[in-house]
């Protein structure tokens, strides 16, 4: 086991799950490195992670920007010479029906919640299988697992995270690499913020814990993925979502 402080990036740490990933991994003892579009929202994040004793550093970038979020993982990489966690947070949503959904409609959100995760996952190889250790968790969503109407863009681009992060499960995983994938259910942020009232009031009594999730229920189980312990576990779905998708 490294004796070395273990290095993660967390993207779209600016709100939400991943901030409150990037607060959970610092107080693991990581130095988090948080990336978003902004740095207005991330520079709040950094002081906060650091007023409570942790290490963090932030960058802004578009994800959707592949060459960019390429650059900067590998930056990251050499800027601290090594990469031990990436978690592939930042995502989006254009939802319609199918009917009514654009083409820019489906490809911004396959662009932001797919084809960041394969850039990010590909650049991150390279220093991980260096190491002989890292731990790729990628947040999916139930959506990916059982559909949903009105995100076809959606669902189809976190069902796509299903099976690009198993592939590299099982082509990294000889050399100490593990990637998962967490399925955040109903999740308070800003991304379920405009859902009406009413939706929100008919999708609690399904849910078998009975509320809604928050962005630390999700940061619990990243934490546990992405720790040294967690190495025989790889190439599988974890849906944290009170029950919601049984
Ligand atoms: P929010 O909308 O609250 O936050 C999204 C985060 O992603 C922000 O930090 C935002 O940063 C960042 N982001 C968005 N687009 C980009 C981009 N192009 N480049 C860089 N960063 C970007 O979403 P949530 O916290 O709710 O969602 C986080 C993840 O969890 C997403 O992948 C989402 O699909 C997934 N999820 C959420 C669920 C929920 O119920 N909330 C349910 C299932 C899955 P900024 O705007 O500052 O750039």
């Amino acid at each position: 086991m490294s004796t070395e402080r273990r290095v993660a990036i967390v993207t779209g740490a600016s709100r939400g799950i991943g901030r409150a990933i990037a607060k959970r991994l610092a107080r693991d003892g990581r130095l988090v490195v948080g990336m978003a579009r902004s740095l207005d929202t991330l520079t709040s994040l950094r002081d906060e992670i650091v007023s409570a004793g942790g290490q963090a550093d932030i960058i802004a970038c578009d994800v959707g920007d592949t060459a960019a979020l390429a650059a900067a993982i590998e930056g990251v990489a050499e800027k601290h010479g090594r990469l031990d966690i990436l978690v592939n947070n930042a995502g989006i949503t254009r939802d319609g029906l199918i009917l009514r959904m654009s083409d820019e409609d489906f490809d911004a959100v396959l662009n932001v919640n797919l084809r960041s995760v394969f850039v990010a996952c590909r650049s991150a190889s390279r220093p991980m299988m260096r190491q002989k250790f890292g731990r790729i968790v990628n947040i999916g969503s139930v959506s990916g697992i059982t559909g949903n109407a009105g995100q076809a863009n959606y669902a189809a681009a976190k069902a796509g995270v299903i099976g690009l992060t198993k592939t590299i499960a099982k082509e990294l995983g000889p050399k100490g690499v593990t990637a998962n994938v967490i399925a955040p259910g109903f999740i308070e942020t800003d991304m379920t913020a405009n859902l009406a009232q009413m939706i929100k009031d008919q999708v609690v009594p399904q849910i078998p814990a009975r509320r809604v999730g928050q962005g630390e229920d999700i940061a619990e189980a990243v934490s546990y993925v992405s720790s040294d312990g967690a190495g025989y576990l790889t190439g599988q779905v974890i849906a944290v979502d009170g029950g919601l998708s049984m």
